[in-house]
């Protein structure tokens, strides 16, 4: 068999995360993103949710053996440039994404707590376990409530967003997206934190329920255009101005509150 030229093989994405049977976060929106981002996306599945845009109904939690077998089968065969975690459940599963972060060129950490349903998507015991993924990580993508409780500053306002985001990258990570959807303020600010800079991000803040998937479409977003090739403030900005299309545009599928649009 012939192999494609180099230049015409789509860069490769991985998303290490929970399933969402609703279609509007976890795996599902991810690879829709990274579609959308011109990434071709392969995925671990860690947790399989029962849910619907009105929220968690059950969740089973693959065996770590079954999670590892994935992300080497994905490893063995594909050159990934980027990979991005969300619902990880467990400490056990945190641990264990830990021992690949050397294969990964590329890694963003979406600290996946609660749904926006308020459904828990993470063992309470499991948050001290981010600490050593969190030093692996080439981006960390809390939002305020995620901020606070990995790093102990509980973001109010701008500068506390920055101060979270310091202090992540003390942890270790190269850098840190403290989003600002959960802060209170006209403007959405989300703010991005390296050693060296700190870039802020502005948008209107779009009086919406259906935010279900954000955080999974903006991390899937910068991972697909991390993979291919930009660097972290293009891949960052290409994925904020995403996730603001995708507010404009929700996706009314269901009774409850629909999800961000993954594609427009
Ligand atoms: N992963 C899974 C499997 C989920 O079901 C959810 C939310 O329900 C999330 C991640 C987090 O979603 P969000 O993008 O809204 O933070």
């Amino acid at each position: 068999t012939t192999r494609q030229a180099a230049p015409d093989r789509p860069p490769v994405a991985l998303t290490i995360a929970g399933s969402d049977s609703g279609g509007g976060a976890g795996i599902q929106a991810d690879l829709k993103t990274m579609e959308a981002c011109g990434a071709f996306g392969t995925s671990a599945v860690t947790s399989v949710t029962a849910q619907n845009t009105r929220g968690v109904e059950s969740s089973h939690r693959l065996p770590t053996s079954e999670i590892a077998a994935q992300i080497e089968a994905v490893l063995d065969d594909f050159d990934v440039r980027a990979a991005k975690t969300g619902m990880l459940a467990t400490s056990d599963v945190i641990d264990l994404v830990g021992e690949y972060t050397g294969h990964l060129p590329a890694l963003v950490v979406d600290p996946v707590m609660v749904a926006a349903s308020g459904d828990r998507l993470l063992e309470p015991d499991a948050e001290d376990a981010y600490e050593d993924l969190v030093a692996a990580a080439t981006l960390v993508t809390p939002n305020a409530d995620e901020a606070a409780v990995l790093t102990g500053v509980e973001p109010e306002d701008e500068a506390d967003c920055r101060a979270a985001g310091e202090r992540l990258v003390e942890m270790g990570a190269d850098a840190a997206l403290v989003k600002g959807g959960h802060v209170p303020g006209e403007a959405v600010v989300d703010v991005l934190v390296t050693e060296e800079t700190v870039e802020t991000f502005r948008h209107p803040r779009v009086d919406t329920d259906a935010t279900h998937g954000s955080g999974c479409t903006l991390s899937s977003a910068i991972t697909a255009h991390l993979a291919r090739g930009a660097d972290l403030t293009e891949a960052v900005s290409s994925g904020i101005d995403l996730l603001a299309r995708g507010v404009r545009y929700p996706l009314d599928v269901g009774e409850g509150p629909g999800s961000v649009h993954h594609m427009v």
